[in-house]
């Protein structure tokens, strides 16, 4: 092999320089100005100041929905979704296994049971006759995840639910700007739920926003944000029971910011994937994540890609994303399949289900787990590097995969 061919990792020199990629997060003057407007107005929780709401209402009309409130963060906005539709003990709510573990844990959090289904191979987002097949008579809502800002068949989802009487809450805390039939993710479920934290695509390190259409709906997780009040009461009465949720002005005031950027980023990284696709789907041994063409647009919380050993030589995924990281390619790295998790696997979840718990020990999801084992997980900051800097990555992989006897032996 010809030094200057050599992949990184064998000591040739790297196709890209790491430390070039855009930043991850991104802010100037306009998150600044904000963070001082609000310390200048003394007004720093969300009952006297606007910062938070208006920047949960104009990203709620950016997704298509019609109302919406600032939380603490992307977990308790699915507890507050639960709580709204009265799920609670002994009730049943249908998850995917291939997602963040919050997805789950929300749910025992209302001392409910997470049925754990699995996923679609290629799409990797819930597997619509998987969640057929799990309702019982004690089933209550589906939390479906548009996994690295993939869709999940909305159109099938909502038909579904509605036919059973479920209440769907849509996980879209990969999916800030993922479009299905020109509406947003998060309006079409009963509820959308986003999260802000610093990894995701519209951030203030920590935050949360939960949209719905239906006023009444919102008004209970408005009553569980907001400790159980009830709006017209007096401050000090409790009409309900709730928690205290509200995202402060600081991160209003970061997120409006990282809002008015979001439009041309996610332009930018929906151009770069769709044509990192075009490069990927001629490399055998990776495929694309499978996109419904109803998708009009990905937020792309990531770029997800299947990877086949087969086809390189026997190269483990471990094996294959070292040498990409030594291209200089930010990766990240799939979460573990639900099934796989001590919290089920060790029984741990059975403290929250305690008259109720069925045994979640032995759950197998073969397409969850798999896919845990053979997809490669890279950085959405990635996506907003120019279009040649993204081709590079095609190009790393190309160059390990005419490598990868070599890359195995070594
Ligand atoms: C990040 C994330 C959450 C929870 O968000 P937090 O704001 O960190 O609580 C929920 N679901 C998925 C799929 C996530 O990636």
């Amino acid at each position: 092999m010809s030094p200057s061919d050599r992949p990184a990792i064998l000591g040739g020199s790297p196709i890209c320089d790491v430390t070039a990629w855009p930043r991850w997060p991104q802010w100037d003057a306009t998150e600044r100005d904000g963070l001082i407007a609000a310390l200048e107005t003394g007004a720093w929780w969300a009952s006297d100041g606007a910062a938070a709401q208006s920047f949960a209402d104009d990203f709620a009309r950016f997704q298509g929905a019609g109302y919406a409130l600032p939380f603490t963060n992307g977990t308790h906005t699915m507890e507050a979704a639960l709580a709204a539709c009265d799920v609670g003990e002994g009730d049943e709510v249908i998850v995917p296994g291939l997602t963040f573990v919050a997805t789950a844990s929300a749910v025992l959090a209302a001392n409910a049971v997470p049925v754990l289904v699995d996923i679609d191979p290629d799409a990797l987002t819930i597997d619509i006759a998987a969640v057929d097949a799990a309702i019982t008579a004690r089933t209550r809502a589906v939390i479906a995840v548009h996994l690295a800002g993939n869709a999940c068949d909305l159109d099938a989802l909502v038909a579904l639910c509605a036919r059973r009487d479920l209440r769907l809450i849509e996980d879209c805390a990969h999916a800030h700007g993922t479009f299905w039939r020109g509406r947003g993710a998060g309006s079409y479920g009963d509820f959308g739920s986003f999260s802000m934290q610093q990894s995701k695509l519209l951030t203030a390190g920590e935050g949360g926003v939960l949209m719905a259409n239906d006023p009444e709906l919102m008004e209970r997780a408005w009553s569980y944000w907001n400790c159980g009040r009830v709006r017209g009461r007096h401050w000090y009465d409790h009409p309900g029971y709730g928690s205290n949720l509200r995202m402060t002005e600081w991160q209003g005031a970061v997120l409006a910011a990282q809002l008015a950027r979001f439009p041309a980023q996610n332009r930018r990284r929906n151009a770069n994937a769709r044509a990192l696709d075009e490069r990927l789907v001629q490399i055998p041994g990776l495929a694309p994540q499978r996109r419904d063409p109803r998708m009009d647009s990905q937020g792309h919380f990531c770029f997800v890609f299947h990877y086949d050993d087969r086809e390189f030589a026997g190269l483990s995924l471990r094996g294959f994303e070292a040498a990409l990281a030594a291209e200089g390619i930010p990766l990240g790295v799939s979460y573990p399949s639900l099934s796989t998790l001590g919290m089920f696997r060790d029984g741990v979840y059975g403290a929250r289900l305690r008259t109720s718990a069925p045994d979640l020990t032995t759950v197998s999801l073969p397409r969850s787990e798999h896919a845990a084992r053979s997809t490669v997980w890279m950085e959405h900051r990635v996506l907003l590097a120019d279009g040649d800097a993204v081709g590079r990555v095609a190009d790393a992989a190309e160059r390990i995969r005419s490598h990868a006897a070599a890359l195995v032996r070594a």
